[in-house]
């Protein structure tokens, strides 16, 4: 195996930063140990002279981020990628050269977390949602991606105070509503406890001392009554030989604040600010401790809680019960083995390095549904709409709710019958025509609770409503409702997506084939959503894939661009036909009324003014504008400034046109142009383009120069020129000038 030689600075790094780097190889093996050298050696080459907002060398951070997945005892590739996280995005590095380097599951794990270019994206909410998607998407493929991204998150929150305010703020509320959920969905308490508690310190600083401060005051007698309690639990457990470990734990700051928001408490009312918790080395010894617990305090009714035969879907379990003492204090305990624990702490990681290297079906099946989120994907084309599918499934609560036959299948809360239904499997969704809850008929919207027996009653020709799509909340049962009307409706999706779009573009005031739907404007709406013609547009209106709304906003956008353009257009056709009349009828009067060389259409003693953005010049094709009070500006047809101005109204646009030769009252002192040139810096370029203006007879009104980057010049002409043919000869001149780079036209 490669070894690679380290500059001092490096192993200075390595030393200050990663000083668990030198003994992996006795826990990982050599092999394992060199490819996080050869990972480390190549990030700390990256990310050279880059620094953090905290002042330290960027390395730091990366080095952090692998000793916070090192700790969840994750394997050496999940650590390698987690030491080339940021490479990809800030530095020359690419996807490829990982491949390369790394093989193609690092290049993946690195390429997961890599946020899409800026470039791709109109907004920076449509690049945020799309990065999302893809992170989500990595995950159900590998869910080591979200490990990385959430170890990386953990650390950048926990050196945020080094961020000006409003990142600090925007960073934390996206921690709080995007990854403390995704942390809580894969059982990671530990670090989701943790980001919460960090996010609540920067978006309700006040809030968390108060807390902390509340909680410091309760801790000596509260934990004094805990340990008392637990002496006298282990002593009983031990006389029936159950050996145990006991914890107390303390609430999280965060969820000491959710109870005080939603049941409108003070700390010190929380009664379960501190709770104790049972390690003990059966499932069987779990129901014993329970037994004793109960024998030696009253059970509070409705607080027992068994997620050992109902593990949540995030594969917590533990059991809970709640009781008081004769003194009428309350308090908490949990009871679970330790593999339990380890579970509860370190979720889907505990999960995956057990299951490395093995087949292990209850894993695959645990997180089925992170892979379903593929199949959303490929009927959600619209990456926000995609969030907002996924968003159920992974940040919300769930319920647990029983089939006739007495198993549990769990669905997130606010769940009906036809998720339920679609669960089962997709047959009895589709042929669903009504349900029981407990015997009892109930609507299909109905929600669904803990511990109802729901049966599905199926008629073979039934098949999904409309509005199951606003019923169903998981998004499988949605997405196949989706398949399923995209299937079989497709050409009742085509006439009524159709007649949706028309109808919503009527009432927007535009009439949709005439004024919108122009061919070209569609290949950008096609592209985005991957649409191949119109047909495949409507029946995804019509089916609910898409919102009328996504279309036609960006159709009107076009439209109003457009027709800005058009007006422009229009004008200057229309002044070209009078110029075409007037030239034939050469002797109108009218047109010895010019005034600086231009004639305004129909206004004999119009004040004109050339404007002095653009410097217009005879043969440009050029438009009028009544200014308020000061005549009419003239402006060439390709003026920056004109789109502006075509905002301020028709009515003040006005056709002129340029004075024919023998026009009596010409502009005799010529017209103001400037041209820029770019050459190399050398003696006696000035003279030589000079001497070309004064053998031109050509007037030179300022002249500006300056030095430019790689040993060019730039050279600002201001002249007095007779038409755009004489502007023209000029600009070709320079260009055959010796060490002239580049000459044109100069519009300010
Ligand atoms: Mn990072």
């Amino acid at each position: 195996m490669l070894t690679i030689f380290k500059e001092p600075w490096e192993i200075a790094l390595e030393k200050e930063y990663a000083p668990w780097m030198a003994t992996l190889g006795e826990t990982m093996g050599e092999e394992q140990a060199q490819l996080l050298q050869n990972a480390l050696h190549y990030a700390m080459i990256a990310h050279q002279g880059q620094t953090r907002k905290t002042g330290e060398p960027y390395i730091s951070h990366p080095c952090a981020v692998a000793k916070i997945l090192l700790d969840f005892g994750m394997d050496a590739e999940s650590m390698a990628a987690a030491l080339l996280h940021d490479v990809v995005e800030d530095t020359p590095a690419t996807k490829e050269e990982m491949q390369v380097i790394f093989g193609p599951s690092i290049a993946e794990l690195v390429d997961g977390v890599t946020k899409l270019s800026k470039l791709d994206f109109e907004s920076k909410m449509d690049r945020q949602a799309e990065s999302l998607r893809k992170m989500l998407l990595a995950m159900s493929r590998d869910v080591r991606v979200i490990l990385v991204k959430l170890a990386d998150r953990l650390h950048n929150m926990r050196t945020l105070h080094a961020m000006p305010e409003d990142r600090q703020k925007a960073i934390a509320k996206e921690t709080l509503e995007i990854y403390a959920p995704i942390a809580h969905r894969l059982g990671i308490y530990a670090i989701r406890g943790e980001l919460e508690d960090l996010a609540l310190r920067y978006l309700e600083p006040e809030q968390y001392d108060y807390i902390c401060r509340e909680t410091a005051k309760l801790r000596p007698v509260q934990s004094n009554f805990l340990h008392d309690q637990m002496d006298r639990i282990q002593k009983q457990l031990a006389d029936v030989g159950i050996e145990c470990k006991m914890e107390g734990r303390e609430k999280h700051v965060y969820s000491i604040y959710r109870k005080m928001i939603k049941q409108g408490r003070k700390p010190d009312e929380i009664y379960d600010f501190m709770a104790m918790r049972i390690i003990v080395e059966t499932v069987r010894d779990c129901y014993a401790a329970l037994g004793i617990v109960h024998t030696l305090y009253k059970p509070i009714p409705g607080r027992f809680k068994d997620f050992i035969a109902m593990p949540k879907s995030n594969m917590y379990q533990s059991l809970h019960t709640t009781v008081i003492t004769r003194a009428g204090i309350l308090f908490e305990v949990q009871i679970r083995t330790i593999e339990m624990h380890k579970t509860a702490e370190y979720g889907v990681a505990a999960h995956w390095k057990y299951k490395e290297g093995k087949e292990d079906d209850s894993f695959d099946e645990k997180i089925a549904w992170m892979r379903e989120l593929q199949a959303v994907q490929s009927d959600v084309q619209d990456p926000h709409e995609f969030l907002e599918t996924v968003r159920m499934d992974i940040f919300s609560d769930e319920v647990f709710v029983f089939t006739p036959k007495g198993e549990v299948i769990n669905l997130v809360r606010g769940a009906t019958p036809i998720d339920f239904a679609y669960r089962i499997h997709s047959r009895v969704g589709e042929t669903c025509v009504g349900a029981r809850i407990s015997g009892r008929m109930v609507p299909l919207d109905t929600e669904l609770k803990t511990g109802d027996v729901v049966e599905i009653i199926t008629r073979k020709d039934g098949h999904p409503g409309r509005d199951w799509l606003k019923i169903a909340k998981t998004s499988a049962a949605r997405s196949r409702i989706r398949a399923y009307f995209k299937r079989e409706l497709k050409e009742e999706n085509i006439v009524k997506g159709r007649d949706m779009l028309e109808k919503e573009a009527k009432r927007a005031g535009y009439d949709l084939y005439k004024q919108l739907m122009r061919p070209e404007w569609l290949e950008g709406i096609y592209k985005k959503y991957t649409f191949h013609n119109a047909e495949d547009m409507y029946s995804a209106i019509g089916f609910g894939g898409i919102s009328t709304n996504q279309i036609l906003q960006r159709l009107i956008e076009q439209y109003t661009r457009s027709h800005q353009e058009e007006k422009l257009q229009a004008l200057l056709e229309n002044q070209k036909k009078e110029e075409a009349i007037a030239a034939a009828a050469n002797e109108n009067k009218k047109q010895l009324k010019a005034s600086n060389g231009i004639i305004v259409k129909g206004e004999e003693n119009m004040l004109v003014r050339l404007a002095r953005c653009c410097n217009p010049v005879p043969g440009d094709n050029i438009v009028g504008f009544i200014t308020r009070g000061r005549g009419v500006s003239v402006h060439r047809a390709d003026c920056a400034n004109l789109k502006d101005l075509l905002n301020d109204g028709e009515d003040r646009w006005i056709e002129v046109h340029w004075a024919n030769e023998n026009a009596q009252e010409k502009k005799k002192e010529g017209y103001k142009a400037t041209v820029r040139i770019v050459c190399m810096d050398r003696t006696g370029m000035m003279a030589e383009l000079s001497r070309i203006l004064s053998n031109m007879g050509v007037d030179v009104v300022g002249v500006q120069g300056k030095q430019g980057k790689n040993g060019s010049f730039h050279f600002e002409f201001d002249i007095s020129i007779r038409d755009i043919a004489q502007l023209e000869e000029i600009i070709t001149k320079f260009r055959r000038v010796r060490d002239v780079i580049e000459v044109y036209r100069g519009t300010l």
